[in-house]
């Protein structure tokens, strides 16, 4: 099999080892969307790895994100690390990890949940009951909400 290389970026982020078939997701947590690219954004998906068999990559240039961004990937893709690149180095690496308690994150999957509520100004609100795979149980209805990244705020 050949390799394929993609060229090092000068600044920005490298999100590696996402769960393979979140890309896409990781691309709409950090805003990039048909209109919304306005640096080059390089995604790879189903590359062959060593720890795990498969992973997606995502390499946005002249982009550094910010706490939810990166709390939304770790629950979508908690083994993902992040990787900052400033002159073509990696100035800082860290892997991901879901918070404790997901608040304003992700949406109740109750439609009756006061979090949901138009006219109610409430945050949704989950603790972590399982990290794999993960589970989130709402604050308020107690209802378990498992398609994380459907339900993505
Ligand atoms: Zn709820």
């Amino acid at each position: 099999m050949r390799e394929v290389k993609v060229t090092p970026i000068k600044n920005g982020t490298v999100i590696d080892h996402i769960t393979p078939g979140m890309a896409l997701h990781v691309l709409r947590i950090i805003g990039i969307s048909e209109t919304g690219v306005r640096s080059t954004v390089s995604v790879l998906m189903h590359v062959p790895s060593h720890k795990v068999k498969f992973k997606d990559i995502v390499k946005v240039e002249d982009r550094e994100l910010d706490k939810s961004q990166v709390d939304k990937i770790a629950l979508i893709a908690p083994d993902a690390t992040i990787n900052i690149i400033r002159n073509y180095n990696v100035v800082e690496k860290y892997h991901v990890e879901p918070p404790q308690e997901v608040v304003g994150l992700v949406r109740c999957e109750n439609p009756g949940c006061i979090s949901n509520a138009p006219r109610e100004p409430v945050k949704s609100r989950f603790s972590v009951v399982s990290k794999s795979p993960l589970r989130l149980k709402c604050h308020y209805c107690e209802r378990e909400t498992t398609e994380i990244a459907k339900n993505l705020l």
